[in-house]
């Protein structure tokens, strides 16, 4: 990086992007940004109030009918133009995000190669927005139909990937013609406030993306979604928190795209390559220091391999070094803040206490940041609290069965349903297994599986609605149908 880490943040905007200017909160209130690996401040940014967030949806409404009506080719170049500058900037939008969320700066650039991938994906998707045409079987009309921008959003983000997170909503908004607002999470605004600073530099008309970062979510979501003009509201984060916006959204019968929380059991059968076994399961676990909706939390593994794997998969992570994610030799990083890291904690002593065994870490890590030890845990059942929790940490739980069938019936006993992982080498296995198991994403001898050409989201309290691939852009938009009279409709009576 050619900037130190104080020219660094000095380049991010610190106020609410409204319209066409970065300006302070109306009540003059802000919030300020810790370093989870150090516990300092780095940052103090204006707090949007509710009437910043109703000014922020003003600003989006009044560009809404100039930007739908925007050439397709003029929206994807823009997006392209910040897919260039993104990469320009990769080392400081890298740095932002292991400053304000811990994640080692190498997966950090990951995060950035694979966040921008959404610009690219989307520049490509805007210009590829087709409709239909037919005649209706009887004969008395030809139908067209069409696709328009779903019209202004609310993009509401977690802390867990600051960069791909936002990337995955404002791409396709921008591609399909919509405006919006964005809310980053409290804890990691500093990489959202950057890069729609660089969606400004790379051309995009002010008005379409505005962003109002603060300490309360709901100040700001709650009379965003009661206003009348918005017509969408897409959300990642907790079920809990989904639910509850759900129930907002029903009132003005919003548009919803929903990712929520998910508990991704991680398959290993016992013709499984243990080798590719073992790096999935490192990718799969230790991604994001375990803080990731894909994140595998119960490794599910036949009996004849389970002690081996565990022994094998306990040594990789007896190998990584904790600590300050800046230091390129450090391979985990903080949890996001002491609630997580105690939450973790919890889980943990939770499972000990029913009989669970430590085969190694099992302990929060010394000095001032918010570390967990990488942690396996063997002797984990169906009934253990810890396989029914989301753990968003660096914890494996062990759990044995017998036979295929136990395998399944174990993967499905959850109410989520985002990611599930396959280890084996039998074709026909997979096929089976994916037939019956009720995820929205399956990785077969992979533990990462993501990707902006790939439509990701959940089934069952995961959510719905998909991000990415194709399917991604058709979330902003709705389905028009236009049916004319059959010039031919007398003849065919
Ligand atoms: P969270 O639900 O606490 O917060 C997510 C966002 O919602 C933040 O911006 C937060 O400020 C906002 N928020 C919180 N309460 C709100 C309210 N009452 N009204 C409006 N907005 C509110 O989740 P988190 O801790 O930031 O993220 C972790 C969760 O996100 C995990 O459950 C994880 O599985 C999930 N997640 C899901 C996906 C996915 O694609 N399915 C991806 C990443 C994270």
């Amino acid at each position: 990086m050619s900037v130190t880490i104080a020219e660094l943040l000095a380049k991010v905007p610190t106020g609410l992007l409204i319209g066409d200017a970065w300006v302070e909160a109306s009540d003059g209130g802000t919030f300020e940004v810790e370093n989870p690996a150090t516990g300092e401040i780095i940052a103090t940014l204006a707090s949007a109030t509710s009437q910043d967030a109703i000014a922020a949806l003003d600003a989006a409404c009044a560009v809404q009918k100039d930007w739908a009506r925007t050439p397709a080719r003029q929206r994807a170049e823009i997006l392209r133009r910040g897919f260039e500058l993104v990469a320009q900037r990769a080392e400081e939008f890298a740095t932002l995000m292991t400053l304000e969320m811990g994640k080692p700066i190498a997966e950090a650039r990951g995060e950035v190669a694979y966040g921008n991938e959404f610009l690219r994906w989307f520049s490509e998707e805007a210009v590829r927005l087709y409709g239909r045409y037919g005649a209706t079987p009887e004969g008395s009309l030809r139908m067209m139909t069409t696709r328009k921008p779903v019209g202004p959003c609310l993009l509401i983000t977690p802390w867990n990937f600051p960069l791909a997170m936002a990337t995955r909503k404002v791409a396709p908004a921008i591609a399909a013609g919509c405006v919006m607002v964005l809310k980053p999470a409290r804890l990691t605004p500093l990489t959202s406030q950057y890069f729609a600073q660089t969606m400004l530099d790379a051309g995009l008309p002010p008005g379409v993306l505005n962003v109002v970062s603060g300490k309360s979510a709901s100040a700001i979501s709650n009379p965003i979604m009661e206003d009348d003009r918005l017509r969408k509201v897409s959300f990642t984060g907790s079920t809990p928190v989904g639910q509850q916006l759900l129930k907002k959204a029903a009132d003005k019968v919003l548009r919803t795209s929903m990712e929520l929380g998910g508990n991704a059991p991680f398959l290993v059968f016992e013709d499984a390559d243990l080798d590719l076994a073992i790096e999935g399961a490192m990718g799969a676990k230790m991604r994001n220091i375990g803080e990731a909706c894909t994140a595998a939390n119960r490794f599910l593994v036949q009996e004849s391999v389970a002690e081996e794997f565990g022994r094998r998969f306990a040594q990789r992570l007896q190998e990584q070094v904790l600590g300050n994610g800046l230091d390129e030799s450090v391979t985990v990083g903080p949890l996001v803040e002491a609630k997580a890291r105690d939450s973790v904690a919890a889980l943990v002593d939770g499972a000990v206490a029913e009989g669970a065994t430590v085969l190694t870490g099992g302990k929060a890590g010394e000095g001032a940041g918010y570390f967990y030890q990488p942690t396996v845990l063997t002797g984990v059942t169906a009934r253990s609290s810890i396989f029914a929790e989301e753990i968003f940490g660096p914890v494996a739980p062990i759990i044995t069965f017998r036979d295929e069938a136990e395998a399944i019936e174990l993967a499905n006993d959850t109410e989520y349903g985002l990611a599930s992982y396959v280890f084996t080498q039998d074709t026909s296995r997979v096929f089976r297994v994916s037939d019956q198991l009720e995820f929205g994403l399956l990785g077969v001898n992979t533990g990462v599986i993501s990707n902006a050409a790939a439509p990701f989201g959940g089934v069952k309290q995961s959510g719905m609605g998909r991000e990415g691939g194709s399917e991604g852009i058709e979330e902003y938009t709705s389905v028009q149908y236009i049916g004319i009279r059959d010039p031919y409709a007398d003849q065919k009576k």
